[in-house]
């Protein structure tokens, strides 16, 4: 299996073009992937209406290269995607997408319906409800963010099909998939059952820490691409600094022995030596069941988890409320109340808070085992 991993410095119209191309060709050419009057669905990253140099969602002038070079091909692209939780239009205008579909006159597809699509040989879920329109194209392309994520650890290719589940019924999964692992079996089921034909990462600027929403901004100055979205995300935690194989959706298609392992990897491109060290989630070790004693899992998982803390950002929106799968946040006199015995750690409130307002504070248990070594 290869990736390819080319370095950008900035989103220059004509650097990311060029780097974009590159990346594909390297892998094998656009004519690989796509063929003449294919109907192709580029989904990018459009997770909340926040501008691009936010680093949460895909750069426009990636999108613009992927539609540029899929009309190239004689191909008929369109742009979709269904944000976790902000109006559509005002995500698709706001992330800057809207205006590049609109200067390359292709349509913006805005995921509203839902339609049910079987997967017989899924572990969790042996059928998806799925944007309805996904089944009319030929050929999907994944245009993710290279992103750190509280409850995945990471989030590239195959967390950014999660968008095709429309809308709120995301949290639907949270619920009933409450642990790392879980969920991660759940992402394997999802990007089996779409199967992009091919997937890019964008992480010309990427972001570490408290990703996908609240952490820090890096430039990493690259754009992988692969054939295989659970490899291109392998080498992008891998580049992060990361643990790859430990990560939740690594971990559980490994498991499944579904997914390429690092080193049958063949990486190339002029950013294949590159490597970074990003700071890590704060939930990064509480993700590794494995370092865990298992009297001690049993003992209380709440307490083995970090758990989500209000800060004086808080402007009682009411969004957390709002989208809080268990509905165990309440809001009575503009204080926001977290419900413990309720809340599944899903981190959903941490993900879609606008105003940095949540923080994640380790369970009892998660700081011994951190003061005694055990976590680091
Ligand atoms: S924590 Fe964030 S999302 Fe929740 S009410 Fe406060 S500002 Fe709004
Ligand atoms: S309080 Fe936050 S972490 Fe807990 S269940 Fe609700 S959204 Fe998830």
């Amino acid at each position: 299996m290869k990736v390819s991993v080319v370095k950008a410095d900035n989103y220059n119209i004509e650097i990311v073009d060029k780097a974009v191309n590159d990346a594909v060709n390297l892998i094998g050419g656009w004519q690989n992937f796509i063929k003449k009057g294919d109907k192709v669905l580029i989904k990018p990253n459009m997770l909340t209406n926040v501008t691009p140099e936010k680093a949460v969602t895909t750069h426009p002038e990636v999108v613009r290269a992927v539609i540029k070079a899929v009309k190239n091909m004689g191909a008929l692209p369109a742009v979709g995607d269904s944000p976790g939780i902000s109006n559509l239009k005002s995500t698709a205008k706001r992330t800057g997408i809207l205006t590049i579909c609109e200067e390359e006159n292709v349509p913006f597809v805005y995921f509203k319906q839902s339609k049910a699509y079987n997967y017989m040989e899924g572990r969790f879920i042996k059928q998806f409800e799925l944007v309805d329109c996904l089944s009319d194209f030929d050929k999907i392309i994944s245009v993710a963010k290279m992103k750190t994520h509280v409850f995945m650890g990471v989030t590239g290719a195959v967390k950014n099909l999660f968008g095709c589940i429309v809308g709120t019924d995301k949290a639907r999964f949270h619920l009933r998939m409450q642990k790392h692992i879980d969920f991660a079996h759940v992402m394997v089921d999802l990007y089996q059952t779409i199967k992009p034909t091919l997937n890019i990462i964008d992480g010309i600027t990427a972001m570490e820490g408290q990703g996908p929403m609240s952490g820090d901004v890096v430039d990493a100055k690259i754009i992988i691409a692969s054939s295989d979205g659970f490899a291109a995300d392998l080498i992008m935690a891998d580049k992060m600094g990361f643990d790859a194989e430990a990560m939740p959706i690594a971990a559980a298609g490994i498991e499944e022995k579904r997914i390429v392992r690092l080193k049958d990897i063949k990486v190339v491109g002029d950013g294949k030596d590159e490597q970074f060290h990003f700071a890590k989630p704060h939930t990064y070790k509480s993700m590794q069941d494995t370092y865990v004693p298992k009297f001690i899992l049993k003992l209380g998982q709440n307490q083995l988890t970090s758990k989500p803390v209000i800060n004086k950002n808080c402007v009682a929106c009411g969004r957390c409320s709002h989208h809080c799968p268990p509905k165990a946040i309440t809001i009575i006199d503009k204080k926001v109340n977290i419900d413990y015995q309720k809340c599944i750690r899903c981190y959903c409130c941490q993900e879609l808070c606008p105003h940095q307002a949540v923080d994640l504070k380790d369970g009892l248990i998660l700081s011994l085992l951190k003061y005694i070594g055990i976590y680091k």
